[in-house]
Order: structure tokens, then sequence, then C-alpha cells
């Protein structure tokens, strides 16, 4: 792809962020010069996807929340032209316990409430209290009014006003996960919400994978007139006079611009894409403060089986202080996530075989940089390491799915350092800075040049999709006049 020496917006990263950003400008305005700079080979970032050997594996993002019908984000991406199918991820989970429990958290509450009626029969009112207390207090926050009852209270607290088993908590500690918030910081009332809102509303996938959505929206963006070029990093973000005025990429080459919008990880753009002298001590520490969210290994298997009678998305053991243990740099695999792609969208079986994706979240510099050499170096201790964990993960899966070590045709294992490779995201950070701390927003110091993604306004692909449309409206808007 030609580039052109001048544009008027150059975008750095074609994650959800910028390619929202991108999608809006060049909507609204056709004849804008607009140029997403991307370093891998392929769009999306974290909402992403690869083949090897005909097996299909989702190494990021995978389910989509606040996508229903009628949402904002629908119909964003419906008035930008976006054409997209999606599946329903129902149940959103299902949980496999120590014990010999299996509970499947299904939306419908009361097929939900049989489940756990089935699991654990004393803790099926406390449940259903629970859930109808979650609904109360979105139905205030909803309404603008305050919930002072629990002013002073953790999510884990509401949960135990209600339930007294574990297990049950367990459950619904997977929306402390989503945001990496332990279950006994999270507030209660964040938490009530979130279970409220997405009990209500579900998560869905796009059908085709989640590579194929963030490859249709990069090729409706150059359908629109955008340049996407791939394969070449942002180094410098170029300032005179405290004004943007293009960047710099690795191969050296300049490229000039009116307006800049990174959806690099904050860190890397503040810190070392942009010279100190151009921001001060308090926005310098404030962007060096930012504490990352977790990280994890994960593990992708081809396997020649067949498993159309799991659930597409399970959890087995339970583990409520995860997310403590990783932020005192203790790793144990406690709990294990398994997702099977193709039992949501059975278009991506491969020749009638299954792939899964299996992970656990872990500290990032954990063991000394995972075994590796120097500046990251795969060594042979790296591989060994590597090798240890796969086999510990295949046999904990292997307590739900038996014969799966004997049936595996590939096996290939992502440790932090690969994540951050692969995005260069800070610290292979999974979600981005923590997004109940505070975060920098869409606009910096620096005249022209916006943040966007999931470090700016929260993690996740409805923020950082949505936080990419905010600045593309302003922007849009500027060029309009
Ligand atoms: C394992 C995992 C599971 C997840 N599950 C979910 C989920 O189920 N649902 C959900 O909503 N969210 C999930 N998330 C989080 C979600 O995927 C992210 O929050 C969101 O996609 C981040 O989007 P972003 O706009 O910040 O861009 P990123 O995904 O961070 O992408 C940034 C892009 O910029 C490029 N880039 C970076 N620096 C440069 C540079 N200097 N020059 C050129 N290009 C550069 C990168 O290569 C990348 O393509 C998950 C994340 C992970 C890792």
């Amino acid at each position: 792809m030609e580039m052109k020496s001048k544009y008027d917006i150059v975008i750095i990263g074609s994650g959800l962020g910028g390619l929202g950003a991108g999608l809006i400008l060049t909507k609204q305005n056709p004849n804008l010069r607009v140029l997403i700079v991307e370093q891998h080979t392929i769009p999306g970032g974290y909402v992403t996807g690869f083949y090897r050997k005909g097996y299909y594996f989702d190494p990021g993002a995978e389910g989509i929340s606040s996508m229903y019908e009628g949402s904002t984000l629908r119909k964003t991406l419906n008035e930008i032209g976006f054409q997209q199918e999606y599946i329903k991820i129902d149940p959103l989970e299902t949980y496999y316990f120590d014990d010999g429990k299996k509970i499947a958290l299904y939306y419908d509450i009361e097929k939900f409430l049989i489940e756990v009626e089935a699991a654990y029969p004393e803790e099926k009112k406390g449940t259903e209290d629970f859930l109808n207390e979650c609904n109360r207090i979105l139905g205030k926050k909803m309404k603008g009014e305050d919930i002072e009852e629990y002013k002073d209270w953790s999510f884990y607290d509401l949960l135990k006003k209600y339930v007294k088993n574990d297990n049950i908590l367990d459950i619904f500690n997977l929306f402390c996960l989503w945001f990496s918030e332990p279950i006994r910081k999270m507030k209660a009332k964040t938490g009530a919400t979130l279970v409220s809102n997405v009990m209500k509303t579900g998560v869905v996938y796009p059908k085709g994978g989640m590579a194929n959505f963030s490859k249709k929206l990069a090729d409706l963006f150059v359908s629109n007139g955008g340049t996407i070029i791939y394969g070449k990093k942002a180094t410098n973000i170029l300032i005179e006079d405290h004004i943007v005025t293009g960047i710099l990429l690795n191969d050296g080459k300049e490229v000039k611009c009116d307006y800049v919008i990174s959806n690099a990880d904050v860190k890397k753009t503040m810190l070392e894409y942009i010279e100190e002298k151009y921001l001060d001590n308090d926005y310098l520490k404030f962007i060096r403060d930012l504490k990352q969210s977790h990280t994890g290994v994960m593990l992708f298997l081809g396997v020649d089986m067949d498993l159309s009678m799991y659930p597409s998305h399970f959890q087995i053991s339970e583990d409520i202080d995860g997310i403590d243990r990783i932020k005192k740099n203790i790793l144990e695999i406690k709990k294990l996530a398994v997702r099977i792609p193709a039992i949501k969208d059975p278009s991506l079986l491969n020749d009638g075989k299954y792939s899964i994706v299996a992970f656990f979240f872990s500290p990032y510099d954990w063991n000394n940089m995972w075994n590796s050499g120097p500046g990251g170096k795969r060594t042979p201790e790296y591989r060994k390491l590597k090798d240890d964990l796969m086999n510990q993960m295949i046999t904990k899966i292997e307590t739900i799915i038996p014969k799966l070590k004997e049936n595996i045709d590939i096996r290939i294992l992502a440790t932090p350092l690969t994540f951050d490779r692969y995005v260069m995201v800070s610290e292979g950070a999974w979600f981005g800075p923590n997004s109940f701390s505070k975060l920098p927003g869409i606009k910096t110091p620096i005249k022209n040049l916006f943040l966007v993604g999931a470090s700016v306004e929260g993690s996740g692909v409805p923020s950082a999709l949505s936080s990419g449309f905010k600045v593309g409206k302003i922007l849009s808007a500027i060029f309009y006049k």
C-alpha cells in the first residue's frame, strides 16, 4: 500500500478503539485522508484470531457485552453500515466445581435457579434474593436515585448477605475477573449493576469468529476511503510548538498530519513516543502510576475428538482469591477457563475437529520473566517452563474431557510475553490499566493528540469501540466546519 506524505489524521494501532475512530471519520467525511498504522500483520489488536493446521483460535476477546439489539453500540455500527450476525453465548459460563457439582449460568433466571437448586438446594432462595437485589440496585441507578444502604459494602459483603457457599460466590466473581478487581474490593453497587445488566442483555459472539469481526471492520474502513498499513510501528509522535505534526515510523519515515489518535498503550504513547519536555510532572506521574490489569497464560489445542457435548465456555475449579494472589506475584493454576469456539459457531469446526482455548490469569513478571533470557529471549528454560505449564493445564482439562491427551493434534502456549509482543500492551495486560482507577480519558495535554482504546475510559470491546466513536465524532465535527 502506497503511503502519502501527509494525512489529515493518523491513527496509531488498529485495535477496536482505532478502528472505531477511523470508521466514524471516514463515514462522516469521505474526503478526509485518514491513515491507520498497525505494527502487526492483521487488524484488531486483542480482538483477533488465528488458524493453525485448520484449527481456529481466539487468543483475545471471546465475547462482546452491550451488543444487544437496540444498544447504542449496535445502533452506531448499523449507522456506519457494518453488517454482522451475532450468536448469544448462553449459558454464559458453566462451572465444574471440585466437589463434583456443576452449575450453568443461564440468563433465564428460572433455568439458572434450577441448576443452583440441583447442586446446592439450600442456596436457591439466597441466590434468587441476591439477583432480585441486583435488579433493584440497577433499577435505582437507572432512575438516578441514590443507593445509600451499600455505601461502604464490597461485592463480597453483598453476596455473603444472601449466600453461604463460596462456590456460588465464585459464579458471580466472573464479573470481578472481567475488571481485574478482587471480589472483596469491588464495590457492592458496581458488582450488582454489572450482574443485573449482563444477565438482562447478554454477551454475544460475532459469527465467523473474532478475527473475522475485526477484518470486516478494517475492510469497511478501507472501502470508505481510509488507508491501513501493516507491519509498521510508530516510534515517535512528532510535535512542534506543543502541537502534533506527525509520527515517525520504525523504518525512519516521517508521516505528517494535523491530528494523531493513539490506540497504542497509553504508557507507551505518553512515556515513550513523546519527548518528556512536552508533559508536566504531574501528568507524567499520573501515567507512570497507572496500574495495569492482570495478564495470563493461554493454551491452544487442536483435538481430533468429538466435543459437541461440552458447553462453549466453562471453568474448572473454584477460586475467589485469584486476583489477590496475582497482585502478590503468586502463580497457581487453581481455576482454568476453557473455551470451545465451534460450540458457539459450528462454522469454525476444522473438518469436524475442534479447537480448545484454555487460560488462567497470572502475574506479568513471574519466575524471572518466565525464565526468558535478556530482552525476553526465548531460552531452552523458557520453553521447558512452557512445556510444564502445558502439561499441567492439559491434566486439569482432562478432569472434564477424558482422554484429551491422546487426541491432541496440535498444542501451543502463550505466556504474558507473547501478549506483550503481539499487541504491545504494557505488561501484556489483558484489560489495559485497572478500569476502576482514574483513567486518562480521550484528551491529552498535547494539542491535536487524542487517545482511544482500553487504556482510556475503561477496558473491554464496548469501551474501546465507544472511545473511538467519541474521538471520531469530535474530529469529524472539526473537519466538517
Ligand atoms: C485474553 C483476553 C480476553 C478478553 N476477553 C474479552 C471479552 O470477552 N470481552 C471484552 O469485551 N473484552 C475482552 N478483552 C479485552 C478487550 O479485548 C480489549 O480491552 C480491547 O479489545 C482493547 O482494544 P483497544 O482499542 O485498546 O486496542 P488493542 O486491542 O490494545 O490494540 C492496539 C493495537 O495497536 C497496535 N499498536 C500498538 N502500538 C503500536 C505502535 N506503536 N505502532 C503501530 N501499532 C501499534 C497493536 O498491534 C494493536 O493492534 C479480552 C482481552 C484479552 C487479552
